[in-house]
């Protein structure tokens, strides 16, 4: 599949990802989303509800398919959980899984937002017809991770790492940032140290 945009392209940052939000909108998005924390024991927890709330007032746009959802803090929360386990999920994946996965992200929102899908009663019961249905920026944002950002995806090897999905910037990048290589680096060579020091003594 490929977007309406080339990649790299002057034009997809000045007008947006099919017209309705930036690039630099969407991967930021993507990356927050990604890490959200997923693996907690209670939902109560304090720095848990912080990081959905944090996503939820600053990316209000991807949740606004269905009025309803901002009404419902729970739903945000869930909504926000589900798309983050999605999302850890095929980062480790090969294509066809992460193509189907970002596929059942974009048809459910579209579905659970009430977004009207053109289909027509046949012999046999209802098809689809008439091609995606209208654009919104949760489906533009994950349409642009299908199709552009995917081959960069990235887990940061360094295990205390406090965001380790990312987007690599230059080709064969292991580390998110140059603090976590620094840190990967100065353990190493303390490790090495130790070892050595253990066996000269
Ligand atoms: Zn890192």
């Amino acid at each position: 599949m490929r977007s309406a945009v080339a990649p790299n392209s002057r034009r997809k940052t000045r007008d947006g990802i099919l017209g309705v939000i930036s690039a630099k909108r969407a991967e930021d998005f993507i990356v927050e989303l990604v890490n959200l924390p997923t693996d907690f024991r209670d939902e109560e927890d304090e720095r848990v509800l912080l990081s959905y709330r944090r996503i939820a007032s600053h990316y209000p746009e991807f949740l606004r398919g269905d009025e309803e959802i901002l009404k419902f803090s729970q739903k945000v929360h869930r909504l926000l959980y589900h798309w983050s386990c999605e999302l850890k999920f095929v980062w480790g994946k090969n294509e066809r899984d992460l193509d189907w996965v970002a596929f059942r992200m974009r048809d459910r929102y579209m579905r659970e937002s009430n977004v009207l899908v053109h289909h027509e009663s046949t012999l046999f019961g209802d098809i689809v017809i008439g091609g995606a249905p209208p654009i919104t920026p949760f489906e533009a944002a994950i349409f642009y991770f299908q199709t552009q950002l995917a081959p960069r995806r990235q887990l940061c090897p360094h295990p205390m790492c406090p965001a380790r999905y990312f987007f690599r910037t230059k080709k064969g990048q292991k580390f998110c940032s140059t603090k976590c290589a620094d840190l990967a680096r100065r353990e190493a060579k303390r490790r090495w140290w130790n070892e050595n020091l253990g066996k000269g003594a």
